[in-house]
């Protein structure tokens, strides 16, 4: 078995097994067709997982940080080796463009890099005692076996977020990967195996969507699984964060954004342009960091609209992720897209108007889409819209805007365009969310963290704060 073909069973305990409940179906999104047939993991399944991670956690936790690195440097380089391979599967199974794929497998495999380097520099503390008789220090240890669930938009690189970081701080992992992209977990599944990720250290287990509750309760209540680690949508991860508490589980939790993205008076037009197209288009809008709401001032309005849309003619081909050319791709299952096209049909019978787009385009593919006189009472102002789809609202002045960009319970990310010394600094710091871009409209990458305020979640991902989720604090004191 290789990573050429595609590999469909669960990995446990170091032997790819068929799931107990059969198989379960998955689709190309941009042809409707089916794909593979993945196992479908029940419970037993799962407790035979977190048994083998269970097991393999006494001696992982005990490997020095050397190895840990070691390990870790072989999965990046093997991630790196097979780009093509893994990208194609990805293409396929999410839809999204081959070079975004490309470069997905390369920001998957960039968390591997930094989090080899940094397990070798998980200092602990002296700290200076007030005691004649006393030292203290403190260290840093495992947490135990981590429960990963990853979503379909970034299917390896927040596997490998998550992963990376795990492995690095001595734990080990039970993934349950998106039902509707299971197949790049398993490829990465295999680059463990091949690289000599010891047996029950990485376990790989799909499960249909009827089945996921279970699953889920299941690595929640578990008093063997010591964290959970979720992206997702904030309904789920709220759910999930509920039934930790019988375990008393660390939580990792990356929810749903809702990002302002204001344009002031004083922005560089193309700058402006340029950061709306990559923060609102890139993965075809399906990013919890993307630009939900965006806000443009009325002195630039006619401008940025018009600039916006002719940017959009010219750049955007929406297609087949694996034509040449394409970089919209289509939404991922038709319960997406049915949610997304009744937004924007919603928005525009309350009044907004159509510049671009505003429909299905057969299959799951919709129409870049670019709305005018959007107010923050709609649909689309109101809601994560995971697609392609860019509403615009007019606003007057900073406090206004700053007031309406924190008029939501969700504060992931924010951007703003401004070249007012003192506006960049004030609105950065007022601005409820955990990443803020000013004058940049991509944010993520493994050496910064990445997180949300208020209901987008708790913890940092990636940076050298990463590794905290994923280790326990403990203080040791010395009498002498
Ligand atoms: P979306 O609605 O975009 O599919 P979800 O939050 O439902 O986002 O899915 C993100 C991940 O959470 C997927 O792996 C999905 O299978 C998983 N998931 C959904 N519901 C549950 C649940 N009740 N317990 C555990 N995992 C779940």
């Amino acid at each position: 078995m290789s990573l050429q073909e595609l590999l469909t069973k669960a990995y446990i305990g170091g032997s790819w097994r068929a799931g107990r409940g059969g198989t379960f179906p998955v689709y190309d999104p941009a042809t409707g067709e089916e794909i593979t047939r993945v196992a479908d993991c029940t419970v037993e399944d799962l407790d035979e997982a977190i048994e083998a991670a269970s097991e393999a956690y006494s001696s992982w936790r005990h490997t020095t940080v050397k190895q840990r690195a070691t390990l870790l440097h072989k999965i990046q380089v093997a991630l790196l080796d097979n780009k093509d391979t893994i990208a194609t599967t990805l293409t396929r199974e999410n839809g999204k463009p081959k070079a975004e794929a490309a470069g997905e497998v390369m920001f998957a495999a960039s968390f591997f890099e930094w989090f080899a380097e940094e397990t070798r520099r998980q200092y602990g503390e002296t700290i200076p005692s007030a005691a004649a008789t006393k030292r203290m220090i403190t260290v840093r240890q495992p947490v135990g076996v981590a429960a990963v669930i990853t979503p379909w938009n970034f299917p390896i690189a927040m596997l490998a977020r998550k992963v990376s970081a795990a492995l690095a701080a001595g734990c080990t992992c039970v993934i349950k990967p998106a039902e509707d992209t299971p197949l790049v977990a398993l490829a990465f599944a295999k680059v463990c195996e091949s690289v000599g990720v010891p047996v029950g250290v990485v376990n790989v287990v799909p499960c249909s969507r009827g089945r996921v509750q279970q699953i889920g309760s299941r690595l929640c209540e578990s008093p063997k699984v010591h964290i959970l680690s979720f992206t997702g949508s904030t309904a789920v991860g709220k759910w999930l964060y509920s039934r930790c508490g019988s375990t008393l589980k660390k939580v990792s939790l990356e929810l749903g954004g809702d990002a302002p993205f204001i344009v002031f008076p004083s922005a560089n037009m193309d700058t402006a342009i340029a950061g709306t197209m990559v923060c609102k288009f890139r993965n075809t809008g399906q990013t919890c960091v993307t630009a939900n709401r965006i806000f443009v001032h009325e002195s630039v309005y006619e401008e940025f609209v018009s600039r916006l849309a002719k940017t959009m003619d010219s750049e955007l081909k929406v297609g087949n992720g694996l034509d040449l050319g394409v970089n919209q791709g289509p939404i991922i299952n038709q319960r997406q897209l049915e949610r997304l096209d009744k937004m924007v049909r919603e928005t525009v019978s309350a009044g907004a108007q159509v510049v671009r787009g505003g429909a299905s385009q057969g299959g799951l593919y919709y129409a870049p889409t670019l709305l005018t006189g959007v107010t923050p009472d709609m649909a689309l102002a109101k809601n994560e819209i995971f697609g392609p789809v860019a509403p615009i609202i007019k606003f007057s002045t900073e406090e206004e805007v700053v007031s309406l960009a924190n008029t939501t319970d969700r504060g992931l990310a924010g951007y703003f365009y401004s070249n007012d010394l003192s506006q960049v600094w004030r609105v950065a710091e007022a601005l409820e969310v955990g990443m803020v871009g000013v004058n940049e409209g991509l944010l993520s990458t493994c050496e910064a963290p990445f997180g949300g305020f208020k209901h987008s979640g708790l913890g940092k991902e990636g940076s050298k704060h990463g590794l905290d989720e994923y280790s326990n604090l403990k203080y040791i004191c010395f009498g002498v």
